[in-house]
Parts: structure tokens; C-alpha cells; sequence
């Protein structure tokens, strides 16, 4: 079988089973060889490896990680690709492909099953419709992940590796950088894909930390804090923080907070630390 990563292949392909991409699915076919091999590259795949990939699609960038890892587990939630993957596949016999929504699956189980517990590594062109809940869903799920080296949105990627005082500086950013350090890898035009999707793309690489950046009586807690003072990103912590009443606190406890830790009390979210971010959750907590 001839690569995929390449326009007339994948029209061929697509014209054969009478298929076109499929919007709601978030459908954007690489046809980019170059692109697919920086991906494998960045990812850093070897033949010892566990890849998850999620959405292969018709199967361009798994056919690529086959060659590259020892085994491949790829989810896919379109049923209608199945067939196409037993063919554009079927050199490779350690692909696994898995029918269902990624959102659903169980992720710990996969690494169990397939790789008896030892960490995998996720590599995908994700469909950008959920790309921030697969994100969370994989950092979140606890399974021993230990690396994500995905294609987004730009603009994503741009949120994920940004720090204080940067405008795409976020709820995402700090949520990615608890878990993982981000590095932008490339930038990929739209004249990449199949169909061209309408917003530019980047390759980014989340490399997990062993332990989580900072240390924090409860996670679930400073999430909220950070969620909050984003929604409201023009006003002060102690106006934001104050407003949500499942935080518990006053506007007073914020700014007493804020001013044991040196910052100034009409301090907005943009500004803190992940680890500022974490010392006001266990102060505001106690
Ligand atoms: N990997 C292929 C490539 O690079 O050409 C296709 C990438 S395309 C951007 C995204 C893929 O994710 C599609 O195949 C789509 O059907 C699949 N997908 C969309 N939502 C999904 C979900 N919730 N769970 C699993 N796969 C999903």
C-alpha cells in the first residue's frame, strides 16, 4: 500500500467508498507527507512504543505510526471508516482499531489491555470541534500517558503554550501546564488538509510531568478559581472570586489572600502564577 499523505491517494480513496469528509465529525484528511512525518517524528515514536491515536480517519497518519511503533490502538467514532481502515491497513498487523467516541472510552482500560499498564504515548489530528475535552479527558483519566503530540487549531495551540501577561494567557494554559510542558512544534496551512479547514492548524507536543507542576491541598478547588477568574477576565480576583458563591469566599478573604502573597489587591487572573494560582487556592481553602 502507497502512502496516503498525498491529495490524489486520498480523493482516490475517498472516491472508491463514495465518501466525503464529514463536517459534524470535525473531518480534515492530512494529505501532507512532510507534515505526517514531522508529526511521527515529534512524538518521537520508537519500536518499543504504544501509540493511541484518536480519529484515524481513513487512516493517512496511522499508517505512518505503524511503521513507526510496536503497536497502535486507534478510536474512531465514524463506523462508516471502518471498512476503508481494513484496507488502507491491511499491511499492518499491529493496528487495533476501536469503534466509539474517544469521550467515551475507557483510557486506563487501553493502556491496561494493550500496553499491560506501561505508558503509552497519544498522537492524533484531532477533530477541533472537542479538541480541549479529549485534552482534559486524557490528562484527567489518571492513565499513564506520556506524551500527547497532537495537531490543533492555531489559535489552541497558541492558548495552550502561552504564560502570564500573553494575550492567549488562560484557563487552558494553566489547566495544560498543571499537567504537562507544551511546546509548539510547527505550523501547518490549511492547504495541508482535505478538506481545507478555515482556521490555520499547529502541531503541539504536551510532555507530561511525572508529578504535577505544583502541589495543591485539592485540584479540583484551584480548577475552580482558575475557571472563574477567566470567565470574568476584566474584573479583579476579589470581584470575580467573591461572585461565585461555590467558592465560598468574600471579597475580603481574596484580598487579604492576595496581600499575604505580595500581590496587589486589584490583581486580575491574567497576571498569576500556576504556582500563585495554587498558594491562593490553599490559603482561600483554609
Ligand atoms: N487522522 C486522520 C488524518 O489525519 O487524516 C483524520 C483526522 S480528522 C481531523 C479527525 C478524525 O476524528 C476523523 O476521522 C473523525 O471521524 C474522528 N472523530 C471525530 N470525533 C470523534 C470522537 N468523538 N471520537 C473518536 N473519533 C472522532
Amino acid at each position: 500500500m502507497a502512502y496516503l499523505g498525498n491529495s490524489a491517494r486520498t480523493k482516490e480513496v475517498l472516491a472508491r467508498y463514495n465518501m466525503s469528509a464529514k463536517k459534524k465529525f470535525g473531518q480534515n484528511f492530512l494529505i501532507d507527507g512532510n507534515v505526517l512525518e514531522e508529526i511521527v517524528e515529534a512524538a518521537g515514536i520508537t519500536d518499543k512504543d504504544c501509540v493511541l491515536e484518536i480519529g484515524p480517519g481513513i487512516g493517512s497518519l496511522t499508517q505512518y505510526l505503524a511503521e513507526a511503533a510496536e503497536r497502535v490502538v486507534a478510536v474512531e467514532i465514524d463506523k462508516t471508516l471502518l471498512p476503508v481502515l481494513d484496507d488502507t491497513l491491511s499491511e499492518y498487523d499491529n493496528v487495533t482499531i476501536i469503534n466509539n467516541d474517544v469521550l467515551k472510552v475507557d483510557i486506563d482500560g487501553i493502556v491496561e489491555e494493550y500496553n499491560e499498564g506501561r505508558p503509552i504515548k497519544v498522537v492524533a489530528n484531532l477533530p477541533y470541534y472537542i479538541t480541549t475535552p479529549i485534552i482534559m479527558k486524557l490528562f484527567e483519566s489518571g492513565a499513564l500517558i506520556e506524551s500527547i503530540t497532537v495537531m490543533v487549531q492555531k489559535e489552541v495551540a497558541d492558548r495552550m503554550a502561552a504564560g502570564p501577561g500573553n494575550k492567549d494567557y488562560g484557563s487552558l494554559s494553566l489547566a495544560v501546564g498543571f499537567y504537562a510542558e507544551a511546546h509548539t512544534v510547527m505550523d501547518v496551512p490549511p492547504s495541508s488538509f482535505i478538506p481545507q479547514p478555515n482556521v490555520g492548524s499547529a502541531v503541539v507536543r504536551l510532555t507530561r510531568y511525572t508529578e504535577p507542576k505544583v502541589r495543591v491541598r485539592d485540584s479540583g478547588y484551584l480548577f475552580e478559581i482558575i475557571r472563574t477568574s477567566f470567565n470574568q477576565r476584566r474584573k479583579t480576583l476579589s470581584n470575580s472570586l467573591s461572585n461565585n458563591a461555590s467558592l465560598g469566599v468574600s471579597r475580603d478573604d481574596v484580598t487579604r489572600a492576595l496581600v499575604s502573597m505580595g500581590i496587589d489587591e486589584r490583581a486580575r487572573g491574567e497576571t498569576l502564577t500556576l504556582e500563585q494560582f495554587a498558594e491562593l487556592s490553599d490559603i482561600l481553602q483554609s
